[in-house]
């Protein structure tokens, strides 16, 4: 069973419009930035606020290409665009990082010799552009949140970066204008041309990743699956891949569901997730759910009770309760009638029974420790009432704490 379904069927339009006004702001204030640099770079002949002004546009440029195919990807014609043609966008990148690297040392050679005279006004235009850098890049990192989109977020971390970078640069024209060694000037070039190399070195290095077709991101892998086991319907996440083309992801996924369900229920299952995915992770533009049938057989939760409640205790209770999920068939009942060694005993019992799931009010560290590394699921209850919670893991309502 294959599920393709595109992003734009799940479109939600919650804070849309802030975003919007968040981007639009930290546009105007790189290319406020970049202007103020550039124009009195060249009235006060300065290189330094020339090649600051040089890395505002690459940065701005950056921006407005993420910018760009995102707002591609959310228009009509998106579903037009392939994912080799994503693919032109980290060959463009490429090369714009090759550009970049050669033009910043071009201007560093060729750089003006400072004048005899040192204005002080160089080093306070660069300290002054420094305030409005801070905020571009605070807003892009709440932009990029906003929208769940991790190369906005990166590229927000970049500009707040530069913002040291350009107060070490800001710091050296003030020096130089007050005790006139060129020295100084030679130190806010050196840190000016450095920071560029060090811009063109990430794009070129993010875009052959992404070329080779590797992870960019391999956190992201991690999230994601994280995000579909989260849904107690899927019984194991068989497989997982992630394609990177630009600043959007493809993926695949395989899926195992129990078997007793319809079609329409594990159609239900791969919708959910598929929502969830899109509304989680800006950047996914597709991912494609594939359902199997488990070939494992039942997937078997364990209850720890006290009495007839749920114990607040996991290893020491004083019963187990075990039931078949695929149709909430009572399979085992067991005795917790050790003195000692509780850990260990009930490591055995899930071993035993092939536990794949346990449900739990409150769980310690070590125990939890244990069942993770056993790869069993533990779902938190809130409630103590047996019938209850097997009806909220039913319904997926419970909170998957590993
Ligand atoms: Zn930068």
């Amino acid at each position: 069973m294959l599920e393709i379904r595109n992003k734009d069927e799940y479109k939600d339009s919650h804070g849309k419009a802030n975003v919007k006004h968040l981007i639009v702001a930290v546009l105007a204030l790189q290319l406020f930035i970049l202007i103020i640099r550039i124009i009195s770079g060249l009235i006060l002949k300065n290189s330094v606020l020339l090649l600051e002004g040089f890395h505002v546009f690459i940065d701005l440029s950056i921006t407005s290409a993420v910018l760009i195919t995102l707002r591609v990807i959310e228009g009509n014609y998106a579903k037009k665009f392939s994912y080799g043609l994503y693919k032109l966008d980290d060959l463009v990148s490429f090369m714009i990082s090759i550009i970049v690297a050669f033009s910043a040392f071009d201007i560093a050679i060729n750089s003006m010799a400072p004048e005899n005279y040192s204005s002080i006004y160089s080093a306070w235009i660069q300290l002054s552009t420094l305030i409005p850098l801070a905020i571009a890049g605070i807003l892009k990192i709440n932009a990029g949140r906003l929208m769940g989109l991790g190369s906005l977020v990166e590229d927000g971390r970049h500009t707040y970066a530069d913002v040291y970078e350009g107060l070490g640069v800001g710091v050296g024209l003030l020096l130089f204008s007050v005790l006139h060694q060129a020295l100084f000037y030679y130190i806010s070039i050196g840190i000016a041309v450095i920071a560029i190399l060090i811009t063109a070195y990430q794009i070129g290095k993010g875009s052959i990743v992404s070329l080779l077709d590797l992870p960019k991101d391999p956190s992201l892998s991690e999230r994601v699956k994280d995000g579909i086991l989260k849904d107690s319907g899927v019984e194991a996440l068989k497989d997982l891949r992630l394609r990177w083309a630009g600043p959007v992801v493809f993926g695949e996924a395989i899926i195992t569901v129990k078997p007793s369900l319809t079609i329409i229920e594990a159609h239900e299952i791969a919708d959910r997730l598929e929502r969830s995915i899109y509304e989680k992770f800006g950047e996914i533009r597709n991912i494609s759910i594939h359902i199997e049938p488990s070939v494992r057989g039942t997937r078997k939760l364990l209850i720890p009770m006290d009495g007839n409640i749920i114990s607040k205790k996991v290893s020491r209770a004083r019963y187990f309760l075990i039931y078949n999920i695929n149709d909430y068939s009572l399979l085992g009942n067991i005795e917790n009638n050790v003195s000692s060694n509780f850990g260990k005993n009930f490591m055995e019992i899930c071993k035993r029974m092939e536990i794949t799931d346990v449900v739990c009010r409150d769980i310690g560290e070590n125990t939890k420790a244990m069942l993770k590394g056993l790869g069993i699921r533990i779902w938190l209850s809130k409630s103590d009432n047996l019938e209850e919670t097997l009806r909220n893991f039913k319904d997926n309502a419970l909170e998957l704490i590993n």
